[in-house]
């Protein structure tokens, strides 16, 4: 069979089904955002493995080596804060095409390490090769939770409402940008803000075209919020938007064996997104379902444990409500719904849709 039969979260689940052997120890194995291990009697580790491809997560002609340092801990940062945990230690392997540049990989450390660092988050190993074709990153982060306060993906129930952190769609657009030929500054800019270089839009684009290509080559992890919903216990289930909202909304109903409905018009966008979105011909709504790597928090709420949400100093939208049944909708402002397909990105081919899932 071929892979693109089943598609990457097709082949994870055949992969799963191998029953590799479990411990009483592993309290969640493969199918969150990363896996919970008890090592003490009061405490988890936390462990996520991610890797980034040149060519299919990344382009050299548009992304410095410090960006692709910092995102490439971003990433792995972000599947710790969907779990609510702390992360404390990382280790990032290189297969490197011998045209790299020594001081382009120490650009990719410098990148790596400034987040990390603000993560309090240590660097203690890795490996280094060479590659025949493209740069292979891959980058492991191991965390720690208290028992009893990691937030799996599987714990949604009909009524809780969904949430999301920040805005949506922003790298996704960002990412468009970048391939329609807009620019951030030149390979190796060490400044947090990218500036546009282009002549083809007018300068009121500019800012919000930077913006949007910022949060695509240097997405934030929502580390500290994933915290704070962790602690505060308000959350049934939590992962962060990856692959893009109507996909990793779907991971979430899957592991936990339910559906959603979603509000179009509560979905949070940054205006940003909404003054770019004309220049790239597609609706805003469009990036904000299906446009991956915001790397913002998805996370459901019982209504009991609103009061505990709201006491939050942290800047959440509530865009929808679990239900039974298995299907994903999208609703409209006059009470129209139609099917919501997961249609952010996945490795292959496009996911198993929702009615397979019932079979
Ligand atoms: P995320 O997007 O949050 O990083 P993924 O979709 O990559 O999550 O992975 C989903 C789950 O499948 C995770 O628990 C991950 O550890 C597991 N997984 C992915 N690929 C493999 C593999 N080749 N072998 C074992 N587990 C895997
Ligand atoms: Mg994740």
């Amino acid at each position: 069979m071929e892979l693109s039969n089943i598609g990457e979260f097709g082949l994870i689940h055949a992969i799963q089904k191998l029953s590799f052997q479990s411990s009483p120890d592993t309290m969640i194995g493969i199918g969150d955002d990363a896996a919970v291990l008890k090592i003490a009697p009061a405490t988890l580790l936390l462990a996520t493995t991610d890797m980034l491809i040149e060519g299919v997560h990344f382009d050299l002609t548009y992304t410095d080596f410090y960006s692709l340092g910092w995102k490439s801990a971003a990433v792995n940062l972000s599947d710790i804060a969907a779990m609510g945990g702390k992360p404390r230690f990382c280790l990032t392997s290189l297969a490197i095409p011998a045209h790299i540049p020594v001081e382009a990989v120490k650009d990719y450390y410098q990148g790596f390490s400034s987040l990390v660092r603000a993560h309090k988050t240590i660097l203690v190993g890795g490996d280094t090769c060479s590659s025949k074709d493209g740069l292979v990153i891959s980058v492991t982060v191991l965390g720690e939770a208290k028992k009893r306060m990691v937030v799996p993906r599987s714990g949604a129930k009909q009524g809780d409402r969904i949430f999301v952190t920040g805005t949506l769609g922003d790298s996704g657009a960002g990412l468009e940008l970048l391939k329609s030929g807009v620019r951030g500054r030149e390979s190796g800019v060490r400044s947090q803000k990218s500036e546009i270089r282009s002549k083809d839009f007018n300068s009121a684009l500019r800012a919000p075209h930077s913006a949007l290509i910022n949060r695509h080559l240097r997405p934030v992890p929502r580390v500290e919020w994933g915290r704070q919903i962790a602690l505060s216990g308000c959350a049934s289930s939590m992962i962060d938007v990856s692959d893009g909202l109507s996909s990793d909304l779907f991971h979430l109903c899957e592991e936990s064996g339910v559906g959603a409905v979603l509000l179009s018009d509560a979905l949070p966008l940054s205006k940003s997104l909404m003054k770019s979105a004309d220049y790239l011909n597609k609706p805003p709504l469009h990036y904000a379902l299906s446009g991956g790597e915001d790397y913002e928090l998805l996370f459901t709420v019982p209504l009991s444990r609103m009061k505990r949400l709201k006491a939050l100093p942290i800047p959440i939208t509530e865009i929808g409500m679990i239900t039974t049944g298995y299907e994903m909708f999208l609703m409209n402002a006059v009470g129209r719904k139609t099917a919501l397909q997961p249609t952010g990105y996945t490795h292959f081919k496009r996911t198993r849709n929702c009615a397979k899932r019932l079979t």
